[in-house]
């Protein structure tokens, strides 16, 4: 059967895929390491599991309002607060099937055909394939290594056009683990309010930060830049709940009215159970994500310096998220690879150490390493990766 044009050049996540190929190729026997897998490796809290039980066990079993618990979006609306001082109504947020799910539903109620969305470089796999099944136009603009992979107010000024309806911004970010300081956002700010563009702060990764960096949301800066906002954030990265699938929006009222429409048609709300744990995730204590924040920064610390002790390998150092996103063009090029693709394929099939290309983020002279996996496996990884490396070196 011929299959809608709107899907003809969908290609699947790369980061899920290489995480599945990795699985598959561990579950035939081999003995691979996957640094695809873009997720936590610990277990979620207890106390969570726990809330989630306890509310199967009462009954909460059913349908809940679409757009989510009204004690969840109290939490939410509590960690708003607590977090960046800033206030939503309960009408001001939706809570989705996870961070993707509000992304894709927040493009599809904002863009009309050919409408642009500036996506800087490297990005998140899904940003270019969300805002494409929506209709719109992805206009790349490239965060240069040389700026800590992060854009100017001049580079983003640049990009914009009469068609261009928002800006996706995702601080720290996935892949490159960069911070947009408050100055750098402020600036930002200033030219997304000049041209009436719409931000997309993704912050999914806001409570994994390192070395004393702090997270700033753009929206916090002012209340008209808070206007101007749409945040996505969620439970799956901070409290180690991917499987859980809770994210939500939160934003211009007018907004998020239109994503409820949306998903009433598509999803209705999100799982009961799950959300019964998220009021959990964000009600009880905050010690388990702290203690997993530091489990990740301490092995940052430790593989980071291995890693850019291989040959043709060099890497800014992350300051938040659980990724690693170094330039192996050299190495590639060293060990009689045409491209860094080929060579994360060699390094698959030579060394079983899964890595995912940087092709599929937007920057393809670099290589995406998860730490979300233990110190062990990291170490062992690393050690292969720079035998791999030393032993095909031309
Ligand atoms: N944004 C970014 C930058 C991510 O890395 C992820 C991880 N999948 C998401 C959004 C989506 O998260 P979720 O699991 O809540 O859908
Ligand atoms: N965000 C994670 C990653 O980038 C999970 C996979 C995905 O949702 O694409 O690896």
């Amino acid at each position: 059967m011929k299959l809608a044009k709107r899907v003809s050049a969908l290609t699947p996540s790369t980061t899920l895929e290489i995480t599945a190929k990795a699985q598959e190729l561990k579950a035939a026997g081999h003995d691979v390491i996957g640094l695809g897998a873009g997720e936590p490796d610990f277990n979620t809290p207890q106390h969570i599991i726990d809330a989630a039980i306890e509310a199967m066990n009462e009954g909460h079993t059913k349908y809940t309002p679409t757009a989510g618990l009204a004690s969840l979006k109290k939490e939410i609306i509590e960690k708003f607060k607590k977090d960046q001082e800033i206030t939503y109504k309960p009408s001001e947020i939706i809570v989705c099937s996870g961070a993707k799910h509000a992304l894709y539903t927040l493009f599809q109620v904002i863009l009309d055909d050919e409408d642009e969305v500036i996506i800087p470089t490297p990005y998140w796999v899904s940003y270019p394939e969300q805002v494409k099944l929506a209709g719109g136009i992805p206009v790349y603009v490239e965060g240069r290594e040389s700026n800590e992979f992060k854009i100017t107010p001049a580079e983003l000024e640049k990009g914009i056009t009469s068609r261009t309806k928002a800006v996706i911004l995702n601080s720290p970010s996935n892949p490159t683990g960069m911070l947009y300081t408050e100055n750098e956002l402020q600036a930002l700010g200033e030219v997304c309010l000049k041209h009436d563009i719409l931000i997309v702060s993704d912050e999914i990764y806001e409570k994994l930060i390192y070395a004393g960096h702090k997270h700033v949301s753009i929206a916090q800066l002012s209340p008209k830049l808070k206007e101007q906002t749409i945040i996505i954030n969620g439970v799956s990265k901070s409290h180690s709940m991917t499987g859980w699938r809770i994210g939500y929006a939160a934003g211009n009222k007018e907004i998020i009215t239109a994503m409820t429409n949306l998903a009433s048609h598509s999803t209705s709300n999100p799982t009961s159970i799950a959300q019964y744990g998220s009021i959990a995730a964000y009600h009880g204590t905050q010690d388990p994500v702290e203690e997993m924040r530091q489990a990740f920064e301490e092995r940052l610390d430790i593989i980071f310096e291995k890693l850019i002790a291989i040959p043709g390998f060099s890497c800014i150092k992350p300051q938040g998220a659980f990724y690693l996103f170094p330039n192996v063009k050299e190495a590639a090029y060293n060990t009689g690879f045409n491209n860094v693709d080929d060579f994360a394929k060699g390094l698959l099939e030579d060394v079983k150490v899964a890595v995912v290309p940087g092709s599929g983020f937007g920057a393809p002279e670099n290589i995406r390493l998860s730490y979300a996996t233990s110190l062990e496996a990291l170490e062992e990884a690393l050690k292969r990766i720079e035998q791999f490396v030393k032993e095909n070196q031309r």
